[in-house]
């Protein structure tokens, strides 16, 4: 009896450390809040200061954003970040004939890098709250329109004024909570990055789309990037005097990676969550545009791959845009069968109503916020009547190059022609460069049967638009007969007329006024401007409903905060977060556990010499021949590939550095697991994973099978 109660003492202790040795949490954290989470009780070995320190040389500086994440892991400017996020810039470098997409890119010295042109880095020095000063642009009186108009401008002001007074930093005041708070960012701002060294696909994209989003992983999705400035230390623009830059700190990284229930922690720029959202605003997403979006990228991507079919050259123009629709397109669906599977509308509806209970039984509160639910529904139900044809409009602009072309050359010669502060953010004298940039990469990859595809469908859909719906501008090419021969026509006499072709005339008629545009008589800027109105009006729909929204939001969360009793942590929205959590398996369904560690030999079990399993022969006789050195994983007797945890991740979070307790590198992420996907709405303690490349394998792969010892020796992990 003794003995037996002794034994479930044990047990019980047992199962008490087994949960109490992971702390994990729903939070993307400001930095401003990192010395309220009390990490060092919850396994952080530094002193948080060390990660976040307003007034010295903090962890902060050596997480860069990079589009996504990256951070530096040398002195020398050196950027640890995703074989995907690199990948654009990789496919911008590569021809048929030197194809870095196939055989990877590696730098043999400074001289060798490629510029990855267009890509520019922030890193973030400082930031304040500027709410007042942005809400005091707001008057009683105004309409929402107005009031949204007003935000942006008072925005703009102050953006101006601080990067006036800081030479070439770049500022951004980020909306933290919808029309309530504001914090103004300073950010360092590097414009020469180049490529360093990327693995082949068949590494750092292993098990491609058929994987992606997906555990247990073997994808080595890493790449190596450098910034570069001017000689004397300020941000400049490429050129082969600039010099390695010097980053205030860069990451340690620990060769010796990490374990299972480590606790670690992630300092990142997650992109987008939508966790203060209504219901009404979910059952949009899962009824009517996440299914209408996905089923557009599918149309898309199997265009897109019947066209690179037989050309290499032709694919590598398409590689990068199918990519990041078919992540878009899988991540969806993955958010729909999640939305479904924990009833999440149902839930939120139940969360509702238990508000408004709370609301209703005080007098007070019902006249202040007994409305708002209902409002806010109300206007989704307009945002749910007009939503064909708004997708469908932006669609037009966004998956047809032509009209990109044209719209942005259109909208130039207005926009150019106002006071800088007047113009729409892309064409204020701030942004303009990165606009131009746009417009010629997407240049660079256009393909001109795959362009008449596309805007061919989209007219066709466009034409089943009835009544309200209809978009009048196209009126003429879509006509009312179902025989497609007026889309086909318009198709065939606008490529064939169109001047926007060419990167010269494309840059030449940007400059152009609107008058010396209509003189030019190109078919798609006369399309665009038939088109103006329509997206005008659009414009003003969206800022009448963010004005509204805004209002509404900011009663909701007042309420919320005192129904809760607690305070809650803003959505991501692009600035930099901290989360922590522990290296942690899961069970995604009954009677399946995933274990939190994948290996080299699953890299072996998953090659199948088809791509997407295609591993290279060298690196399958590196694994063969087990030759993992100090990369082994004791236990585990091989290298590990990829790793799973607990930590609150979204878009944004890729090449994001997963550190251990003393703040080394252990990871870099790069994915969630399929029951992740639906993180941007809710996070689960149960089924949120997400996923890194373990550093064991980014420096074997990068020692072994690429060579690259002096990487390995800039980051200190041998002599
Ligand atoms: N692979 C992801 C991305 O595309 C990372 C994530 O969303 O977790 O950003």
């Amino acid at each position: 009896m003794k003995k037996q109660y002794l034994f479930s003492l044990v047990f019980v202790f047992c199962i008490a450390f087994l949960f109490q040795s992971f702390y994990a949490e729903e939070g993307m954290w400001p930095i401003s809040e990192i010395n309220k989470l009390n990490l060092r009780a919850k396994g952080l070995e530094l002193d948080p200061k060390e990660i976040y320190d307003p007034d010295g040389l903090s962890l902060i500086y050596a997480i860069v954003n990079v589009g996504a994440t990256g951070s530096f892991v040398s002195p020398a400017g050196l950027i640890l970040t995703n074989h995907h996020v690199a990948y654009r810039y990789v496919q911008a470098a590569s021809t048929k004939e030197q194809d870095y997409i196939k055989h990877g890119f590696l730098a043999r010295n400074l001289r060798e890098e490629i510029p990855a042109r267009g890509r520019t880095a922030r890193i973030t020095e400082s930031y304040r709250d500027v709410s007042d000063e942005v809400l005091s642009a707001v008057k009683e009186e105004m309409g929402f329109a107005e009031r949204t108009r007003a935000i942006e401008r008072k925005i703009k002001e102050i953006v101006k004024k601080v990067e006036k007074r800081n030479p070439g930093k770049r500022v951004e005041v980020a909306e933290m909570f919808s029309g309530k708070t504001y914090v103004l960012f300073l950010y360092a701002y590097l414009k020469d990055i180049r490529l360093v060294y990327v693995p082949p696909r068949s590494i750092g994209e292993f098990g491609g789309d058929i994987d992606n989003w997906m555990w247990p992983r073997h994808t080595g999705d890493f790449s190596f990037m450098r910034a570069y400035v001017a000689p004397d230390g300020s941000p400049a623009e490429y050129s082969l005097e600039n010099l390695p830059y010097r980053p205030k700190r860069h990451l340690k990284v620990a060769p010796e990676g990490a374990n299972e229930r480590d606790f670690v922690f992630m300092l990142g720029y997650p992109g987008r969550t939508y966790r203060h959202q209504t219901s009404h605003f979910l059952a949009f997403e899962e009824d009517v545009r996440m299914p209408y979006v996905a089923d557009w990228y599918a149309w898309q991507i199997s265009i897109m791959e019947k066209m690179g079919g037989s050309d290499r050259s032709i694919a590598l123009k398409h590689l990068s845009r199918i990519k990041g629709l078919s992540n878009t397109m899988k991540n969806y669906r993955g958010k729909l069968k999640g939305l479904i599977r924990i009833g999440l509308v149902d839930k939120k509806r139940d969360e509702e109503k238990s508000l408004k209970k709370f609301i209703g039984a005080d007098e007070k509160r019902r006249s202040e916020y007994g409305d708002v639910l209902e409002k806010i529904g109300k206007i989704y139900e307009e945002v749910r009547e007009q939503a064909e044809y708004e997708l469908i409009l932006d669609y037009l602009r966004r998956s047809v190059n032509m009209i990109y072309f044209g719209y942005s050359v259109y909208e130039g010669s207005l926009e150019l022609r106002k006071k800088d502060l007047e113009r729409e953010s892309a064409y204020m004298d701030r942004n303009f460069a990165l606009t131009k940039q746009r417009l010629l990469s997407t240049l660079k990859n256009y393909y001109e049967p795959t362009d008449k595809a596309i805007l061919k469908e989209m007219l066709k859909r466009a034409a089943r638009l009835q009544g309200k719906s209809r978009i009048l501008a196209i009126n003429d090419i879509i006509k009312d007969d179902s025989s497609e021969k007026a889309i086909d026509d318009f198709i065939e006499k606008a490529y064939s007329q169109t001047k926007l072709k060419s990167a010269i005339s494309l840059l030449e008629a940007l400059k152009k006024s609107p008058k010396k545009l209509k003189k030019q008589k190109d078919p798609f800027i006369e399309l665009a401007a038939a088109l103006y109105p329509a997206y005008q009006k659009l414009k003003e729909t969206q800022k009448t409903r963010k004005g509204a929204l805004d209002g509404l939001q900011a009663k909701l969360l007042d309420i919320k905060k005192r129904f809760y009793e607690k305070d809650f942590i803003p959505d991501a929205n692009r600035t930099l977060r901290l989360t922590y959590g522990s290296i942690r398996g899961y069970k995604p369904a009954d009677a399946v556990y995933y274990h939190p560690i994948t290996t080299a030999d699953g890299v072996l079990d998953k090659t199948t010499g088809q791509e997407p399993f295609d591993s290279p022969e060298k690196l399958i006789d590196l694994i063969r021949s087990r030759d993992f050195g100090r990369f082994e994983h004791p236990a585990l007797k091989s290298v590990p590939v990829c790793i799973l945890y607990d930590m609150d991740t979204t878009g944004g979070n890729s090449g994001s550095p997963v550190l251990n307790a003393r703040g080394e590198l252990v990871g870099v992420n790069f994915d969630r697991a399929y029951e992740a996907t639906i993180n941007d709405f809710a996070w689960s303690e149960s089924y949120s994973r997400s996923i890194a490349v373990d550093i064991r394998y980014v420096l074997w792969v990068t020692q072994k099978y690429g060579k690259v010892d002096y990487l390995l020796k800039e980051m200190k992990v041998i002599k």
